[in-house]
């Protein structure tokens, strides 16, 4: 885990800030974390044919919005890191709103599994649904825009990567995933005491080549009645060129 502390300066916050409020009327709220998005996740539009199989029209059909953050957080990753493209198929980044004041929802304990369950191939003609192996790396970014609590939580001891786990097996305990809340149903779970990442405005949270039980920091809601909002999005990297989706 990294943190880049004013990855983004004030104004650079203030400035995306004002873009998502431009857009409210796409605000989507998403029923099960109780946040909203803004953006085509895959999380947020995963669906499935009569066979139970995933059907991904519903995501690659829909429009992104236009947002010049996300071109600035492009440019940004691609001095920081290597160059930088968005995908040309595969939704762009988008943002997170969660209410602080609102239910505990958001910070549902989870993997980023997700990530293995694209459809990849739209993009990268010769994949084969092998995500641990195809690319060279991949990355999780979170960037708080916001002047709010911000917390990452997570288990360092469920660290590991996607070839030990796949399927998607959960090491150390199973109960854990999808918990909202610290009571574990599993009685002899191993998972005792979180670490927590603050993070505040302008920070860039990455996670690179990791698999980790995490969650938005639960202390961040905490009944003040604010917005805590964040710029998130994937990036994978094949032939030295990071591709950024959401
Ligand atoms: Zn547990």
């Amino acid at each position: 885990m990294q943190l880049i502390e004013n990855f983004f300066n004030k104004d650079e916050c203030d400035f995306a800030i004002s873009e998502i409020m431009s857009y409210k009327n796409h605000w989507y709220n998403c029923a099960e974390t109780d946040m909203f998005v803004v953006g085509n996740s895959l999380l947020r539009k995963q669906d499935f044919d009569k066979n139970g199989n995933k059907d991904y029209s519903n995501y690659l059909n829909s429009k992104d919005l236009y947002f010049k953050t996300l071109e600035i957080f492009k440019e940004k990753i691609s001095k920081e890191f290597l160059e930088t493209k968005f995908c040309s198929f595969l939704p762009k980044p988008g943002f997170q709103i969660i209410n602080t004041s609102g239910s505990k929802n958001p910070a549902v304990w989870h993997y980023d599994d997700i990530l293995t369950f694209y459809p990849y191939d739209v993009e990268f003609s010769d994949y084969k649904n092998n995500f641990p192996n195809y690319f060279e790396s991949f990355y999780i970014f979170n960037l708080m825009l916001t002047d709010t609590q911000s917390n990452f939580d997570y288990f360092p001891e469920t660290n590991s990567n996607f070839l030990n786990v796949l399927p998607a097996e959960t090491p150390i305990c199973k109960e854990h995933v999808n918990l909202v809340g610290d009571n574990c149903p599993n009685s002899s779970c191993k998972l005792k005491e979180f670490k927590s990442i603050s993070y505040s405005r302008g920070s860039l949270l990455i996670q690179k080549d990791e698999r980790i039980l995490h969650r938005v920091g639960i202390r961040d809601i905490n009944g003040k009645d604010e917005m805590r909002i964040t710029l998130t999005g994937y990036g994978v990297v094949k032939n030295n060129v990071m591709y950024l989706y959401w």
